[in-house]
């Protein structure tokens, strides 16, 4: 952790001006228009980034406001001014709207501001407002100078030594509205803000069978409210893209009461704050309501979220990503050149992507004309094909499955291997996306021996109501792989049910035992079906797919548990070392580190060696010895075998010469419990339905394929277990090219202070 100042205590602060040094570079950054969790993740990236690059970083208080008032609002800052503010809501460096930068005479007063200090190089974090205005002042840029010089209130030479403005914008923006990049900073957080919120509201609900209009933020993007409508397993939603059909009130009406039919004790309805329907009359939640209570009558509460949705702590992905992005905006100012176009840094399936600014500014502005010129189809597509893809999926799995339609095939699903939170989810979704193909769902209780001993149900639409939000395994999974001699066993199961698909939910296990059942199906008439395994494991460890299903979760357990272990460690100088699952996979270390300020990480896939434990004791030491209070490293369960935790502790107790005591931590079975985030279910009801549409396809074509979930050219795909060997280190058993090691030199740029 980061606990030598803080930002807010205002102890980091140091000189305002840094006119005449003009030799280092000089970065400030800024935060912007409306707050979002994470953006401090960006400014601590930003600052530290910067600061290791050698130049000077200044944090502007107030947004662009700050800019033109200049003074204690433009302030220099070290490395620890940015310390302890990752895990923090909102933003430690404010933000404002500012109707002054809208005019010229503003800008004039931010540029001399700025080139008075040095600074020619700025990172803008904000919404398209914040970043189409600082592309205004970037192109001003050279013209306020000459009015700045012919007013002589600055130097020529000065004007002629920072001649252009160099700029980056970053997406702050709980709505998830920018073109441009995969997730903007807060999305992530304000829709577990949303989850916690409807996960409440279906229990109380359920208690008395209420219905519940759930209003979530959203004006023109439709992102929080169909994601939370999926993530709350909700039964309708409207979003203003996507405006529903006409009589969609009776449609309402009747999904709702065919919900109660199944077995629902609750409904919920998601609005979008700018619902409208298809002749852009405003929805309104008090409206729905309304139509409900007449309608059903029932009683109906609407429950409009605000700006919860922008409070409470970052999650998991609202501080590595931000780590992420904020690292490579500092670069992308300091590495551009004088004509370089300004760039946005987004991200792309979890790698930094630069869009044009402008290019994306404008693109994010036209969706908001398509829908008010009723052109939804184009909007929807500029939303992009995962965003079409979940409003289809959500329409599968909310709707009771017609059960008049003679069911055609029996999809069994199971579950191997370690437990993971969100198989529920993807089993339910399953269940759900499967009926509405006309398939019969079945479950298998307790996976391969399950199997084997016909442990086998079919799962009913309102059976798995409830599954969605449940960490663990309703059907129970099991950690062994059927031996040559269980195959005759599994196929006659497979046979006397009338499997005709199998849907295998897990990790590692599931992989093998589907790769070894594979080898053999010429022999056993049950494998002559297709099959698909989807990837749920919080260690993250398997090929073809980037995030497994429970990765995310157990990253949230790690950063709620130890940020409350920094807590408990205020009061003493103390380094711990906290032990991370994963095998031998370090993405949670890695990525945990990332997200909780970890000062060292420890992984296998780098190994551990004396002469780096040296150099780790000697930089503790230094830096407790310069005020630090608190230490913190991650160490992988498998980083080494003879260098466990409890080595490390006694090893830095040994050497702290009393300056700092060492206390370990194994946070264990914890990570693996925890009910699925948001982002869990959202991609295990993604996963699943894909899973669902290729079993049938397959049913379809009356061929009998076998494979996993994996991606190709950015697309859900199906890859083959003959790739296995070339994907697969057999020896870890984790995938070769693991895509999350390019994090490294971010996490040790924001880490550890180079000048210490
Ligand atoms: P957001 O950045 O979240 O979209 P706003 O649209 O309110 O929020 O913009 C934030 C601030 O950015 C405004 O208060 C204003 O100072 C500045 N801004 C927005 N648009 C412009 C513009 N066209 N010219 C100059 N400044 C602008």
């Amino acid at each position: 952790m980061d606990s030598t100042t803080t930002a807010a205590s205002g102890t980091g602060r140091g000189t305002t001006s840094n006119e005449g040094s003009g030799r280092r570079p000089a970065v400030a950054v800024l935060t912007s228009g409306g707050d979002a969790q994470g953006m401090n993740g960006v400014v601590r990236a930003v600052v530290r980034t910067a600061i290791g690059a050698g130049a000077d970083v200044y944090a502007v208080y107030e947004g662009l406001q700050g800019l033109i008032d200049g003074g204690d609002a433009i302030q220099r800052f070290d490395w620890g001014s940015v310390g302890s503010i990752q895990h923090r809501g909102g933003t430690v460096i404010g933000t404002a709207r500012s109707v002054e930068f809208r005019t010229r005479e503003g800008r004039l007063k931010a540029a001399a501001n700025l080139v008075q200090r040095g600074i020619d190089r700025l990172v803008v974090i904000g919404g398209d407002g914040s970043l189409s205005g600082a592309d205004l002042f970037r192109a001003e840029w050279i013209g306020l100078l000459d009015e700045l010089v012919e007013s002589d209130r600055i130097t020529p030479d000065l004007a002629r030594r920072h001649s252009h403005l160099v700029i980056a914008g970053v997406v702050g923006s709980i709505d998830n509205d920018m073109v441009g990049t995969d997730m903007t900073v807060g999305a992530d957080s304000a829709l577990h803000r949303i989850i916690e919120a409807i996960d409440a509201l279906s229990s109380t609900a359920a208690s008395h069978q209420r219905s519940f209009v759930v209003e979530v933020m959203g004006r023109h993007c439709g992102y929080l409210a169909l994601m939370s409508a999926i993530a709350g397993g909700a039964d309708y939603v409207m979003i203003p893209e996507n405006p529903p059909p006409p009589g969609w009130e009776d449609e309402m009406c009747e999904r709702l009461r065919a919900g109660r039919a199944a077995g629902r004790r609750d409904s919920i309805v998601v609005v979008a704050e700018g619902a409208r329907d298809r002749d852009g009359a405003p929805i309104t939640s008090q409206g729905v309501r309304d139509m409900l209570e007449e309608r059903l009558g029932e009683d109906t509460r609407v429950t409009i979220l605000g700006h919860v949705q922008r409070g409470g702590a970052p999650s998991a992905y609202d501080r590595w990503m931000p780590t992420l992005v904020g690292h490579a905006a500092a670069l992308e100012v300091l590495e551009a050149g004088p004509d370089h176009e300004p760039q946005l840094v987004g991200v792309r399936s979890n790698r930094v992507h630069l869009t044009p600014l402008m290019d994306a500014v404008e693109a994010t502005r036209e969706i908001p004309r398509l829908i008010d010129a009723g052109r939804y189809d184009e909007a929807m597509a500029m939303r992009g094909s995962s965003f079409t893809e979940m409003v289809r999926v959500f329409e599968g799995i909310a709707q009771v499955a017609p059960t008049d339609v003679a069911p055609s095939r029996r999809i069994a699903i199971m579950h191997a291997g370690g437990l993971a939170p969100g198989m529920n989810s993807a089993v339910r979704a399953a269940v759900r996306f499967g009926m509405s193909r006309g398939h019969t769902m079945l479950g298998v209780r307790g996976s391969f021996q399950g199997l084997i001993d016909a442990e086998i149900d079919e799962l009913a639409w309102g059976d798995v109501d409830d599954w969605l939000a449940v960490g663990g395994a309703e059907l129970g999974t099991g950690r062994s792989v059927p031996t040559v001699e269980q195959f005759y066993a599994v196929s006659r199961a497979l046979e006397n049910e009338k499997v005709d698909a199998l849907l295998v939910i897990g990790g590692h296990r599931a992989y093998e035992s589907l790769h070894r059942m594979l080898a053999e199906r010429d022999r056993y008439p049950g494998f002559r079906i297709p099959a698909i395994a989807l990837p749920t494991t919080i260690d993250n460890n398997l090929a073809g797919w980037e995030m497994t299903i429970g990765a995310d979760t157990a990253l949230n357990e790690i950063v709620s548990a130890v940020d409350r272990l920094k807590q408990s460690a205020k009061a003493s100088r103390r380094c711990f070392v906290v032990e991370i699952m994963g095998r031998y996979c370090g993405f949670l270390s890695l990525v945990g580190a990332m997200s909780v300020g970890a000062e060292k990480v420890y992984l296998h896939e780098n190994g551990v060696r004396l002469a780096d434990l040296a150099d780790d004791v000697e930089d503790m030491g230094r830096s407790f010895r310069a005020g630090r209070r608190f230490h913190l490293a991650i160490r992988n369960e498998n980083a080494s075998v003879g260098y466990t935790t409890e080595f490390l502790c006694q090893l830095f107790a040994e050497e702290s010469g009393g300056a700092y005591d060492v206390r370990p931590m194994v946070l264990g079975h914890l990570q693996q419990g925890g009910n699925p985030t948001p982002f869990d279910r959202i991609h295990a009801t993604r996963l699943a339905a894909y899973c669902v549409d290729w079993l049938s396809t397959q049913l379809d074509a009356g061929t009998h394929e076998w494979g996993f979930v994996g991606q190709r050219d950015g697309r859900l795909a199906t890859l083959p277990f003959t790739r296995m060997p070339e994907l697969v280190d057999p020896t870890f058993n984790r995938p070769r090219d693991q895509w999350w090691l390019a994090l490294q030199p971010v996490m040790e740029a924001v880490a550890v202070d180079p000048t210490h």
